[in-house]
């Protein structure tokens, strides 16, 4: 490929330039993370096949494994899947796309995106390679995380650093430190597509959850017997 056979478009995703090339199909998704994120100059979409397996599997990378990762990428959270090139995807994507720099797209692949090309292809490349350890994790054991002190320097190391605003901290650390924060916009798009669903998300521990197995088996043994 070569420059020339670049297709210009406006952020309306009107051509401004190429007669006979379109632009890619997924282009509301490339207009939506613009619109959503000023600071954003490049995007990257791709489907790498580590990335894409844990898409597939519908398991997010949002699992405080690598020390590299959470210091220059953060979390990447799983979106809902929607039909390639429709709104649909553009939808289950927006919440995300404030407080993430990289997700990962149910069933199809990856975007990453950041203020130039190469930060934003960088952010593809960690991506995969964050897949590829935590699949041989998973093969050879039992992957340990970090445990959320550890977390919370490496995030002030980031935050130190510049690669993360303060307000992103909680969503950046959402997947790590146990539960969305009230800050966070995905967590509460999640939260409130919960509630459209017809019931609010809770948070039981294990204990509360096996009281309220073992009372559920109860009753229904009860009904058994009358
Ligand atoms: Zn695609």
């Amino acid at each position: 490929m070569t420059e020339d056979m670049l297709v210009i478009v406006d952020t309306f995703g009107r051509k401004l330039r190429s007669e006979e090339r379109n632009p890619s199909s997924e282009l509301p998704m490339h207009l939506a993370i613009y619109r959503l994120r000023p600071d954003v100059r490049a995007v990257v979409h791709a489907h790498p096949p580590f990335g894409t397996g844990f898409a597939v599997a519908n398991v997010p990378l949002d699992k405080p494994l690598l020390s590299e990762v959470i210091l220059t990428l953060g979390c990447i959270p799983l979106t809902a899947y929607g039909t390639p090139s429709t709104n649909e995807m553009v939808d289950s994507l927006a919440p995300y796309i404030p407080h993430h720099d990289a997700l990962l797209l149910a069933n199809h692949g990856a975007v990453s995106y950041g203020p130039d090309l190469e930060l934003a292809y960088g952010r593809m490349e960690t991506l995969e390679h964050f897949a590829k350890i935590t699949l041989i994790a998973r093969l050879v054991g039992k992957p340990a995380e970090l445990s959320p002190e550890a977390i919370a320097k490496l995030l002030d190391v980031r935050e130190r650093a510049g690669y993360m605003s303060p307000e992103a901290r909680g969503c950046q650390a959402c997947g790590y430190l146990n539960g969305h924060s009230s800050s966070c916009a995905a967590g509460s798009a999640t939260r409130s597509q919960g509630r459209s669903n017809g019931g609010d998300t809770i948070t039981l521990t294990r204990q509360e959850l096996n009281a309220l197995i073992t009372e559920a088996a109860r009753l229904v043994a009860d009904q058994m017997k009358h």
